[in-house]
């Protein structure tokens, strides 16, 4: 059985190879299928643009495919910047400007909770998808911190924790992080789907 995960991105491709670890699973990436375009995401949210990315390489491929899609959703501003997490600050924008325009967002405000989730969809080759979450919480702080990561990395804290993600140690946000709960959830839930028997 083969499986292609939807994605160019090759540390996200070493993390999911690595839980993905199924006797009998051959593992593909996006880089193995040069001929297929990049998908477009463009739907209003993650759930819907990790199911199109699913569907759309499984019916390119004739195989299995998986897709994540992840943002930051800050209950102060109704879940922004969610979706739109990469170009928050507008389009092409770098991480700077993001973490600049979140700061300015919430300037002022005491309500700073926050939580990063990540929606992984699974694709039959026919094109049946199914998802789950995997949601890691806590706080948008004032001034970054940190420089380790990525992304918001600087300017959240994980609850639990005194650092923020870009302080911690990456074995640290590997282990909690939103995205490594999702594939937790996923190598138990969708295990099942590639046995041999
Ligand atoms: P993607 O769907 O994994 O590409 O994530 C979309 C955007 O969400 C990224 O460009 C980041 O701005 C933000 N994001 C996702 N995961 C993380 C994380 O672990 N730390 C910080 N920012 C993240």
């Amino acid at each position: 059985m083969k499986l292609v995960i939807a994605t160019r991105n090759a540390h996200k491709l070493e993390e999911i190879r690595a839980i993905f670890d199924f006797q009998g699973l051959e593992v593909r990436s996006a880089f193995d299928f040069p001929e297929i375009p990049d998908v477009v995401e463009d739907r209003d949210t993650l759930e819907g643009n990790a199911e199109k990315k699913a569907f759309e390489i499984a019916k390119a491929t004739g195989c299995w495919a998986l897709a994540d899609d992840s943002g930051l959703e800050v209950f102060a501003l109704n879940g922004a910047p969610g979706v739109f997490s990469a170009r928050y600050a507008g389009d092409e924008c770098s991480y700077d400007a993001n973490n600049e325009k979140l700061l300015a967002e919430l300037q002022g405000k005491k309500e700073r909770s926050a939580r990063f989730r990540t929606v992984l969809a699974l694709s039959d080759p026919e094109g049946n998808v199914q998802t789950l979450e995997g949601i890691c919480t806590g706080q948008i702080i004032a001034e970054r911190r940190g420089t380790n990561g990525f992304g918001y990395d600087p300017l959240f804290i994980p609850d639990g924790y005194s650092e923020t993600f870009a302080e911690l140690d990456a074995v640290v946000k590997n282990r909690i992080s939103h995205r490594a709960r999702a594939l937790q959830k996923a190598a138990s839930e969708w295990r099942g789907l590639f046995s041999v028997n």
